[in-house]
């Protein structure tokens, strides 16, 4: 029922999606505020595709260690933009979790029940095309939801992640207070630690998540995706990726 839906909208490039239920025991997704696994760490990174993904990407590598990207459709930069493409592609072919964002960075909140849908299946689909995969994770923007988005989250197979730990670098922290925040999180040593930071800002990336990755380490942690840091799949499905063509567009 979903996935025909889906596909409908696809021709039409508009959502299709049911209609708001009325009945007051709806389902909802559940929200993920941290890590079960023991001794990981899940380092996440929102608001991307960016360039500095490419150095987040490798600076994880390097040291043997994985993060979850959530995807904007249309943020900083546009999702089907030829760069994008390939900084997607880069991140989920090194071992990385890519989730969605949803598309415009929007406040979901103050969104109707279609617009919800609206935001939540282009970034899907992008997923779906670019890399092959219909994500079981996302993460809503400013880490914003109420029981309307839970239930569309619901329907669409995906829970909601949110976040135990922040680096604060969308709210003004500078580089060393960042690093602050990951030395003395480090030395508190709690079991397991959902980490939030953004791809788009250039100390993340350059300065902040080495430092991170590498405090971390020291600590004991295990740096895996949020899949595994909760011992779940990372997609619903997954498939081939598909080639570009003009449809490309929502
Ligand atoms: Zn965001």
């Amino acid at each position: 029922m979903l996935f025909s839906a889906i596909a409908l909208s696809v021709l039409a490039c508009v959502a299709t999606v049911e209609a708001a239920p009325t009945n007051e025991k709806r389902q909802q997704a559940q929200v993920i505020y941290g890590c079960t696994q023991p001794n990981t760490v899940a380092l996440t990174f929102d608001d991307g595709p960016y360039w500095y993904i490419y150095d987040i990407s490798n600076a994880l590598t390097s040291r043997g260690a994985k993060g979850t990207f959530f995807f904007s459709g249309n943020n900083y930069q546009r999702i089907y933009d030829q760069g994008a493409i390939d900084q997607i592609k880069y991140a989920y072919n090194a071992g990385h979790q890519v989730a969605s964002h949803t598309w415009g960075h929007k406040d979901l909140t103050s969104l109707t029940w279609d617009q919800i849908h609206d935001e939540m299946w282009r970034v899907e689909l992008a997923l779906q095309r670019i890399v092959g995969v219909q994500p079981a994770f996302m993460r809503p923007p400013y880490g914003n939801y109420d029981d309307e988005v839970l239930y569309a989250s619901y329907i669409r197979g995906q829970k909601v992640v949110i976040w135990d730990f922040d680096s604060g670098d969308s709210v003004g922290a500078s580089a060393a207070e960042s690093k602050e925040r990951y030395r003395t999180t480090s030395l508190n040593r709690p079991s397991t630690l959902l980490a939030l930071n953004h791809e788009t800002i250039e100390s993340t990336a350059h300065d902040v998540i080495p430092y991170a990755i590498d405090r971390l380490q020291s600590a004991g942690y295990r740096l895996v995706t949020v899949a595994e840091c909760l011992g779940e799949q990372p997609y619903q499905w997954t498939g081939a990726p598909q080639t570009p063509t003009s449809d490309w567009r929502c």
